[in-house]
């Protein structure tokens, strides 16, 4: 199933990353905030009134050329602009195109809404910032846009909004529906930036084992999607059309293959981050390494390329050393060195693949979890808060891939991050959720309250 992307085109200031962080409010609260990767996000995952879809600002693009098109239907046009309109026309399903009331309509809203009207995509018209009843009446304006339907909205305060969402939602394609299918296949995303080699380690996993033509009974299949059947095991590469469509795009390239891998990781068990190792690690390799750990998704880091390496005794586990430490809140994932184009370890791949889709099914009993909690409480006590100790209560596995519990505490607010971490590393030891996040979260529960209440410690 495929989910729907909505980009939010307009002017610099007319408001768009407001309106973008109004429809992620509630989601953008529990997000962890990885260092570049969190902040001036301008894509993600949105749930609003139980619907999904990518939502993009395209203001949080900085464009390449910096020049403005001479000549053409954009002449004129600033360059900015013009990218985050070429980018909305490609990668989104309904463009929102937002104009400011208090600036009025300008040529460029016009050139951008005659470009949008060209593409053919459903875009909705709104005017923000209309905040007193003295611009309501100016909204009409924006008419001379060539819209049926103008929505006024104040995107930092909220009126109008609602309706505004309304609208996007009917456009929404419907979600078609996931069935249960008998045989479990695995959701694999390849991603990485332009370049490192995925369209060729596509072919390596795909090229001379017969690609399944026919959809298994039961399932949908995206026709974007690849499916692959390996050793009796069906395989799902999702999202590989765009893997495929190659030497299109000449500007932005980086941009899009953060979108790309978005779009391909929400829907998939396990990723794998694809690294140039003759590269070595970069900025945006690790933009789109933390997009895949933000979701909770497996994830597999392979070095690619590994033939072009001259190497020694130490190569790799020096190498790993440093994707470690590039890449620190990957610490889970497992690296592999393989060469897409040699089809060295391809067949490894696909068994850590097995491993990490496996590994985030898996559920720990709760009195197993306890136990694991109780020794790791003994060995080190998570010492005191405002002059009371703090006291682990018990716990449970709330949720799978990611794996996620919930420890009752005394004081929540008292445990210390590094106090997680070490809870986490003993779980680990018994249950290493190869490839997976884990998740923990505590709550405040009185000893008084809790009929589950544990030995204290
Ligand atoms: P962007 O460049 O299109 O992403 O615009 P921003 O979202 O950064 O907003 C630009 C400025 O307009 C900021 O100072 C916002 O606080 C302000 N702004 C955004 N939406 C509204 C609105 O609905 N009403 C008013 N009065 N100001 C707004
Ligand atoms: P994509 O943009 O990530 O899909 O990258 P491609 O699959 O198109 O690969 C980019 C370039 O890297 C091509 O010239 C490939 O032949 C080359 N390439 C891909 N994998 C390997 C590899 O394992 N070893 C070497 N030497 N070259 C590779």
């Amino acid at each position: 199933m495929s989910i729907p992307t909505v980009a939010i085109v307009g002017r610099p200031n007319a408001g768009k990353s407001t309106l973008f962080n109004r429809i992620l409010k509630k989601k953008l609260a529990v997000v962890e905030d990885i260092p570049g990767v969190t902040r001036d996000r301008n894509y993600a995952a949105a749930v609003y009134e139980g619907r999904r879809f990518t939502v993009i600002d395209t203001g949080g693009f900085e464009p390449d050329s910096g020049r403005a098109a001479v000549s053409g239907p954009e002449a004129g046009l600033p360059a900015q602009m013009r990218e985050q309109t070429e980018l909305a026309v490609r990668e989104a399903d309904i463009i929102i195109f937002m104009t400011d009331a208090r600036e009025g309509l300008s040529a460029a809203d016009q050139k951008v809404a005659e470009a949008l009207r060209k593409s053919g995509k459903p875009v909705v018209y709104c005017v923000n910032k209309v905040d007193g009843p003295k611009l309501e009446g100016e909204i009409y304006d924006f008419y001379s846009l060539g819209a049926d339907e103008i929505f006024p909205v104040s995107a930092l305060h909220g009126p109008g909004f609602t309706e505004l969402m309304d609208r996007v939602l009917e456009l929404l394609p419907p979600e078609t529906e996931e069935k249960e299918d008998e045989t479990p296949v695995s959701n694999i995303a390849i991603i990485g930036r332009p370049n490192v080699g995925k369209s060729t380690l596509l072919n390596a996993l795909t090229g001379q084992k017969r690609a399944v033509t026919s959809p298994i009974p039961g399932t949908t299949v995206d026709p974007v999607d690849t499916l692959v059947k390996f050793y009796g095991k069906t395989y799902n590469f999702v999202d590989t059309a765009g893997l495929r469509s190659r030497g299109k795009i000449t500007s932005g390239i980086e941009k899009y293959s953060v979108i790309r891998a978005l779009k391909a990781v929400e829907r998939c068990d396990a990723a794998i981050l694809l690294i140039d190792a003759f590269e070595g690690v970069t900025e945006q390799d690790k933009k789109i390494g933390g997009i895949a750990h933000e979701e909770g998704k497996g994830i597999i880091i392979a070095l690619n390329k590994w033939d072009l390496l001259e190497k020694g005794d130490k190569t790799f586990d020096d190498y790993v050393k440093r994707v470690r430490e590039e890449m620190k809140y990957l610490d889970y994932a497992p690296v592999v060195a393989i060469s897409a184009l040699t089809k060295q370890r391809i067949g490894k791949l696909y068994e850590l693949v097995d491993e990490v889709v496996e590994h985030g099914k898996k559920r720990v009993s709760t009195p197993e979890l306890n136990e694991i909690l109780d020794s790791a409480v003994k060995a080190q006590a998570p010492g005191m808060f405002k002059g009371r100790r703090v006291k682990f209560y018990f716990g449970t596995q709330v949720g799978v891939s990611p794996p996620t519990f919930v420890f009752f505490v005394n004081r929540p607010e008292g445990v210390h991050f590094s106090y997680l971490r070490y809870l986490e590393n003993r779980l680990r030891e018994r249950h290493p959720f190869t490839g997976n996040p884990v998740r923990i979260f505590l709550k405040k529960r009185k000893r008084e309250d809790g009929r589950e209440r544990t030995p204290e410690y």
